[in-house]
């Protein structure tokens, strides 16, 4: 029989498999997303303690089966329900975006423990009541990280040239920058300088300070966009998919 392993955790997904038992993803620190078949889950006296909640997260006990089947989840014991995330809508719409994001974007076996540390912090601050926009867009500027694709903000991504220091400048997503005026073609998206420097600001943020953070009015909307459109191009989803992902406009 294969050895049990242990790991920690947080629920990104459940469906209810058969009278007893759930089907759940996790997000895992050691194993990235996971899979896994809870038996006897729903019975209130079971090695996970009933049934698995959406971000239950903690110690999980697994046996770890071939790539492509379930794996089983043998025990588990949720030490944090983030129960803030319930108390009010937005908080919640930006922890299931968190969950969709974790779910599009990552994949079994690409474990990144540091991620997984930012994503619990993430939803620590959002339970404790933090802006949820804001909240969102941290993890929104960091799990870009995450994917690979870092937006540029210092120079032009065509030719390295410095930009200049107000105003607009282009931007073109697929090549993940802004552009100076000479290589900006002129139907180019424009987005304010200023926008760049908060987006740079919002990837280097700590989940804790998530809830400091106040952006000026007129940039946020610019700031939205190049985040939004950088995850659309990074995860494939058209720009009405991802909507859909976010539910819910925060502001
Ligand atoms: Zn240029």
């Amino acid at each position: 029989m294969a050895p049990l392993r242990k790991t920690q955790g947080f629920c990104i997904r459940r469906v209810d498999f058969s009278e007893t038992s759930q089907v759940v993803t996790f997000y895992t620190r050691s194993e990235g997303l996971m899979r896994l078949v809870a038996k006897g889950s729903r019975r209130k006296k079971s090695a996970t303690q009933g049934r698995i909640d959406l971000f239950a997260c903690g110690e999980m006990v697994y046996i770890q089966k071939r790539p492509g089947t379930l794996n089983i989840l043998a025990e588990f014991k949720p030490e944090e329900l983030f129960d803030g995330l319930r108390h009010s809508l937005q908080q919640a719409y930006s922890a299931f975006y968190i969950a969709a994001l974790l779910d599009r974007g990552t994949h079994e076996g690409q474990a990144s423990a540091a991620c997984y540390d930012f994503c619990v912090g993430m939803l620590e601050t959002l339970a404790s009541g933090a802006r949820a926009d804001v909240s969102r867009m941290v993890f929104e500027a960091h799990f870009l990280d995450e994917l690979g694709v870092v937006p540029q903000v210092g120079r032009c991504v065509e030719c390295s040239g410095a930009l200049p220091g107000r105003g607009m400048v282009g931007y073109v997503v697929a090549r993940g920058g802004p552009l100076c005026r000479e290589c900006a073609p002129d139907d180019a998206w424009r987005v304010p300088v200023g926008a760049l420097g908060v987006v740079e600001g919002l990837r280097r943020a700590s989940p804790a300070a998530a809830g400091r953070i106040s952006i000026a009015p007129k940039l946020r909307p610019f700031v939205r966009d190049i985040l939004t459109r950088c995850m659309g191009h990074a995860l494939e989803l058209e720009p009405k998919m991802l909507q859909y992902l976010q539910e819910v406009r925060c502001d």
